[in-house]
């Protein structure tokens, strides 16, 4: 398949997915093991992304970021998932989720304050709309944000917060109005600000070294120049972050299926049974075929996607699509790499292993398969 996704590349996509997998090789594959048994990875990787330029893909190099459009975004994600664990790649990547928002509000106090540290490596950043009572249903919102004076006070849970047991800045979705959707708006809190506790990280199926947290907010007084945008804008924010969530989640859905599928087609050549290599039965090399199939239908409709959005479009309606398409061949492909593998496929040291877990979060979070199809139904109907 060499050169066939050469019409979307050039040189600049090509020496981001490069240098990502450099850096993912050096430093995340030697720990990718330990770090996804311990459910946390080394604070330090996230200086060190940044020093190697992996960490501000997608930012405006005018705010402390790389540059870079959707598609040098996808190309990051390919290359830093080579280092063996989805759990370390997006908990370096909730800053992609976290910082938008600010960086939309073009309120240069809060970028300096915020923003350019976080892409130094130096802050850890999380978004924090999910509650326990609410996530597909942003509008149902209830952390209240009461304006005292120059201050928020905040009162609320957030719960299933990526990178949130050590994030030190917490964009969070705050009712400040009663309007359901109008009503909303982002405060930028500091994690250290008294009020605002942390239970211990929440234990998943999958992404084990990205730490997930459910959050408390008790009386958080956080001072009123730490809104982002006009007061009563959040839910447009979320419904901008998403889109380029969404085509993130697409990303890690094929990257994760291609891997899988590779190391699956690796060990079909290698493994042997009945005198033979397991390659040479027909039935695994058909089940190879689907995969590659499946990788190359998602792959292709999230570089599709990517480029529109490059080129100044907004296709909700595809970016729907290619979250699914891509969850359903992550899913599937991995299935299918577990079963090549045999009893190794099982075994946590195998890469397949975990990606096979990794993979079910993708119909889950960033918006549910079914609310994909929601949208998809309304725009098409
Ligand atoms: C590992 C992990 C990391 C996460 N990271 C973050 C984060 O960093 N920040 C953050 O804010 N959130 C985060 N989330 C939350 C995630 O975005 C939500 O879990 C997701 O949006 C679904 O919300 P929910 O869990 O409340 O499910 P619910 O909204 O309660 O949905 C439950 C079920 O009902 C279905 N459903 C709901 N409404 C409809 C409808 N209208 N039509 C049809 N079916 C419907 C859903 O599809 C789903 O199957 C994370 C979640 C996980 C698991």
């Amino acid at each position: 398949m060499a050169g066939f996704y050469d019409n979307f590349l050039d040189d600049t996509h090509r020496a981001i997915r490069a240098n990502a997998k450099k850096f993912a090789d050096k430093e995340i594959a030697p720990h990718a093991y330990d770090w996804e048994e311990a459910g946390i990875f080394d604070r330090a990787l996230y200086a060190r992304a940044a020093k190697a330029g992996v960490l501000g893909i997608g930012f405006p190099e005018d705010v402390g970021g790389e540059g870079g459009g959707a598609l040098h975004t996808l190309m990051n994600i390919e290359g830093m998932m080579q280092g063996g664990s989805t759990g370390v790649t997006v908990g370096l990547g909730s800053l992609g989720i976290a910082l938008p928002a600010i960086v939309r509000s073009e309120n240069q106090d809060l970028i300096d304050r915020f923003v350019r540290p976080t892409l130094r490596g130096e802050m850890i950043a999380s978004l924090a709309v999910t509650e326990p009572n609410t996530g597909s249903d942003v509008a149902g919102v209830r952390t209240r944000a009461v304006r005292e004076g120059d201050t928020y006070i905040v009162d609320g849970a957030k719960m299933f917060i990526t990178s949130g047991t050590r994030a030190d800045l917490l964009v969070t979705l705050c009712r400040t109005g009663e309007n359901p959707h109008g009503g909303l708006s982002f405060l930028a809190i500091p994690s250290d600000t008294p009020g605002v506790h942390c239970e211990a990280p929440l234990r998943k199926t999958g992404w084990w070294a990205s730490d997930t947290a459910s959050l408390h907010f008790e009386g958080v007084r956080v001072p009123a120049k730490n809104l982002i945008g006009p007061e009563g804008s959040g839910f447009y924010a979320v419904m901008q972050n998403f889109q380029m969530e969404r085509l993130a989640l697409a990303g890690y859905g094929y990257v994760t299926a291609e891997i899988a599928y590779e190391h699956a087609k690796q060990y079909a050549k290698d493994r042997e049974a009945f005198g033979r290599p397991i390659g040479k039965f027909q039935v695994i090399r058909h089940k190879l075929v689907e995969m590659a199939t499946q990788v190359t239908t998602a792959k292709t409709l999230a570089y599709q996607v990517a480029a529109a959005i490059d080129r100044g479009e907004m296709p909700i309606t595809e970016v729907s699509m290619a979250k699914n398409v891509c969850a359903d061949a992550a899913m599937s492909v991995t299935y299918d790499a577990v079963q090549i593998f045999g009893g190794m496929g099982y075994m946590r040291e195998n890469y397949v292993e975990r990606l096979s877990r990794d993979a079910r979060l993708l119909h889950i979070g960033g918006g549910t398969t079914e609310i994909m199809k929601e949208i998809i139904s309304r725009n098409i109907l």
